[in-house]
């Protein structure tokens, strides 16, 4: 890969010397003001499973002013009212913001089972790539307060039986004059105990859908409607709550025109803005890795054994180079991928299996780097203090969502066995 031009490097360290000004100015002291809250789940949590009161308003007032100092869409479509910022460059920002603050930040995410955050939108949460094929009445009503941080949204796909395997989709919706009544349950949805909506992906044509040709909408649902119950959230991966659930559909109507892209290709309009979000989030996942490296330099050249550094003995010495071999890696391979990305859109291709590569690596290498940095500090690595268990959870996480490690190898095999073998 070559350098970054000019222009990419002076938007990179804009963007990036911006948004860690907001946070110092705008988060940390919030983060400061609630740390006692922040610092405890039985005091984060009500006994709804959702955020008390003070923390949601503490999000909510971050992700208000995040829009109106342009950082909430900055990454989405300028025909949508984002700021259309390169893919390459929410890589940058992702990394150094989770290289510079590690896990454990609440009011920025990804932390005590978070992933959302009221920084940045995302595909999951915020000004996705999908309203671009919205409906003119969506555009009008509903895009720009989603673009300015008001409200926010969920990307509801997944199903109790339908995951990886999404031809096994039960939601349905059925058109009555000029509506569409939907029924079916969702699960596993990120922001759904907040979002004000839900892009919600029911089948519409039952017949092309058994021939797996199409048959799925994509429809936009006012999550405070009668027969939306977004009540049900799961406690994921040791936490006490986090902020994914499910949606039970019962009979929800549903404007003509509140849908997203065309009648019955909901599936191919659902991996719209997934490959950037997938980006994105690769590069929070290769910041958390930097972090936990830099964490374990700082330690081993500080604790001592045997009358050394830890740092003086090759055991760990090696660790630490592993960790970096892996992250260079990952990095250029994200950051190679971003670029495919932007030279592929005037064309309408999708560098696919590039992009389940850096999916399938960036979050599997940041399991070892976590895993490692651990091992280098010993028991303080399992201690809640250090940010690094934490670490290791996100990065665990991370290997499931927005498609397994298992299912980026299949779609990876596919594309060799297609004939896709330029790298
Ligand atoms: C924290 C979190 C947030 C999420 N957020 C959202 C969201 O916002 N919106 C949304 O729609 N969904 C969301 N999901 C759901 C997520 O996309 C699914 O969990 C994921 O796609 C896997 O589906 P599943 O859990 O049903 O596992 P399954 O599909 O049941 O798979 C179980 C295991 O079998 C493996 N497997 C399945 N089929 C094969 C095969 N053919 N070959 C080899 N291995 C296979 C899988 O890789 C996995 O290891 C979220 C999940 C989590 C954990």
């Amino acid at each position: 890969m070559t350098e970054a031009p000019q222009d990419l490097r002076d938007i990179v360290k804009g963007t990036i010397d911006g948004i860690i000004g907001f946070v110092e100015t705008e988060v940390i002291p919030l983060e400061q003001k609630h740390k006692d809250i922040l610092a405890d789940e039985r005091k984060l949590f009500g006994a709804d499973g959702k955020l008390v009161p003070e923390i949601r308003e503490a999000r909510e007032k971050v992700r208000s002013k995040s829009g109106k100092a342009g950082y909430w869409a900055m990454f989405s479509s300028q025909s949508i009212g984002g700021g259309g910022l390169p893919v390459p460059v929410s890589i940058y920002v992702q990394e150094a913001l989770y290289r510079k603050y590690g896990p454990g930040h609440l009011l920025m995410g990804w932390a005590n089972g978070f992933i959302t955050t009221p920084l940045i939108g995302s595909f999951v949460d915020g000004p996705s790539h999908m309203f671009t094929r919205a409906s003119e009445a969506i555009r009008t009503d509903v895009v720009p307060s989603v673009i300015a941080g008001e409200k926010t949204v969920c990307f509801a796909l997944t199903e109790p039986d339908a995951g990886s395997d999404l031809w096994n989709l039960k939601c349905k919706a059925r058109k009555e004059g000029n509506e569409w009544v939907i029924n079916g349950t969702k699960q596993w949805i990120t922001n759904s105990p907040y979002a004000d909506y839900a892009a919600v992906f029911a089948v519409t044509n039952e017949e092309m859908f058994a021939q797996h040709k199409g048959g799925t909408t994509g429809f936009l649902v006012d999550t405070r409607q009668p027969g939306v119950d977004t009540s049900t959230i799961f406690p994921i991966i040791g936490h006490v709550s986090s902020d994914c659930g499910s949606i039970i559909l019962e009979d929800v109507r549903v404007k003509e025109d509140y849908i997203l892209g065309d009648v019955d290709q909901g599936f191919q309009l659902s991996m719209m803005g997934i490959s950037e979000g997938r980006l994105g989030y690769a590069g929070g996942c290769l910041g958390l890795a930097e972090w936990a490296l830099d964490r374990s330099i700082e330690y081993a050249k500080e604790r001592k054994t045997f009358g050394r550094p830890l740092a003086e003995h090759q055991a760990i010495q090696w660790m630490l180079a592993d960790s970096a071999i892996e992250i260079f890696n990952a990095k250029y391979t994200a950051l190679r991928t971003a670029e495919l990305v932007e030279e592929y859109q005037p064309s309408g291709r999708v560098p696919i299996k590039e992009i389940s590569i850096v999916k399938a690596y960036v979050m599997e290498m940041a399991g070892r780097v976590c895993d490692r940095a651990i091992q280098i500090h010993g028991a303080m690595g399992l201690s809640n203090e250090m940010g690094l268990e934490e670490a290791l959870r996100i990065a665990r996480t991370w290997r499931i969502p927005d498609g397994t490690s298992e299912m980026q190898r299949r779609t990876i095999a596919g594309r060799l066995l297609r004939g896709d073998v330029v790298f």
